[in-house]
């Protein structure tokens, strides 16, 4: 028995991993982001709902060291799963009171603000440990950074304890570097970014690392690799829009060649099986409501997947399913554990069959953009919504 079987012997559905499509993204973002970088694996949101356990030491066997998440608990998760000394970073929140077991731990975390760097001194002088700091800089995107007012008594906080307080970065996050409509605000973004690092260098505050890219930025603007890339969507496989996906792969067209394949690969496969067929005659509502009415006697196959699992609501009656190599529409209301599917033209279909929701099956292709084109869910949003609880099976 295969690990998805055994997976769906007590689930309704299950999500696999490629490890091979790890492998390929990785490979690529490294060449494109140069060697001199470092790679820093963002996984928050459940590693953008791969799920962190499954996908950390994934993405470890591939040489990563690096790892960044949201907030502590997702830190605790990477200490408990990681398969290596890897590092973590906090970019998000976590309690002054929580700074102490950051600093035990080797957790390192961003810092926005004066009062945030007394809570890591003493904290860093509880222990007994230095404390690792990343300062983000406000450049404007306006949510978190340190402005340019807070920053003299930062230098003067981080210089009087340089014992307690280490500088291991200075970073800052882009407003949509997906997008050539953020052109301007992007660039000036970099451009506060580099008065920032020549104001600290001439203060003598050099970090470890100064970074700035995400996945769109560093595949677009290369002048923002830098020393470290926060390499969240690309990883998973997904271009963060298809500007950006255009933007590079125009750089690997060659006059009068056939184009390349894609050079990033889907790692997530979700699947499912047919939990139940039965046939429903002319002019009855299926499911839910009144949402959709059949115009001929028709076949209806429930699969046990719903909203709960992160399936959209929003795809009902478009959303589009795979069972023995066809594609079968989404009928009626998705409910929160079942959604129905139309099988009227896929005579052989049975309970126990297959159902791909999203990955390949015979020839045929369900990719996360598609829900994307059906409604108004960026990917992002697809996949960080796939509830926790399924489980992940790594696949070559
Ligand atoms: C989510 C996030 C990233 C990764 O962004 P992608 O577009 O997924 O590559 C990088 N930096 C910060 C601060 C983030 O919150």
């Amino acid at each position: 028995m295969s690990a998805s079987e055994e997976a769906l012997l007590y689930h309704s559905t299950v999500i696999e991993l490629s490890a091979s499509a790890v492998r390929r993204n990785i490979r690529f973002l490294k060449r494109r982001m140069g060697q001199s970088a470092t790679f820093c694996s963002v996984i928050k949101a459940n590693a953008y709902g791969h799920g962190i356990k499954s996908f950390v030491p994934l993405v470890e066997a591939c040489g990563v060291k690096v790892f960044a998440v949201f907030s502590a608990d997702e830190a605790e998760e990477v200490l408990a799963c990681r398969t290596r000394d890897s590092h973590v970073i906090i970019m998000g929140t976590i309690d002054d009171d929580a700074l102490a077991w950051a600093v035990e731990n080797g957790v390192a975390f961003f810092v926005y603000g004066t009062s945030r760097l007394d809570a890591a001194l003493q904290a860093a002088k509880k222990i007994g440990r230095q404390a690792l700091i990343h300062l983000e800089v406000e450049t404007g995107l306006n949510r978190m950074g340190l402005k340019d007012s807070g920053l003299n008594a930062a230098v003067r906080c981080l210089q009087a304890h340089g014992d307690w307080l280490n500088l291991e970065g200075v970073c800052t996050h882009l407003a949509g570097a997906e997008s050539v409509s953020n052109y301007v605000r992007i660039q000036r973004q970099i451009q506060k970014f580099l008065e920032f690092r020549s104001s600290l260098t001439s203060r003598g505050a050099v970090p470890t690392f100064w970074h700035v890219a995400s996945s769109a930025a560093a595949l677009t603007y290369p002048e923002t690799v830098m020393d470290m890339v926060r390499f969240g969507i690309a990883q998973y496989g997904f271009w963060p829009s298809k500007e950006t996906e255009l933007h590079v792969r125009k750089d690997y067209l060659k006059p009068g060649k056939r184009a390349t394949a894609d050079p990033l690969r889907r790692v997530i496969s979700w699947k499912s099986r047919v939990m139940n067929v039965k046939a429903v005659g002319t002019g009855e509502f299926v499911g839910y409501g009144n949402s959709y009415l059949t115009t001929r006697p028709e076949r209806v196959a429930s699969v046990p997947v719903g909203y709960s699992h992160g399936f959209p609501r929003a795809l009902s009656n478009v959303g589009n399913v795979l069972i023995r190599g066809k594609r079968c529409r989404v009928v009626g209301l998705v409910g929160m554990n079942i959604m129905m599917v139309d099988v009227t033209d896929n005579k052989e279909v049975q309970r126990g069959d297959e159902v791909v929701l999203v990955g390949k099956q015979g020839k045929r292709e369900i990719t996360v953009g598609s829900f994307s084109d059906l409604t108004r869910l960026l990917n992002y949003e697809v996949l960080a919504r796939l509830c926790a609880k399924i489980p992940r099976v790594v696949v070559p």
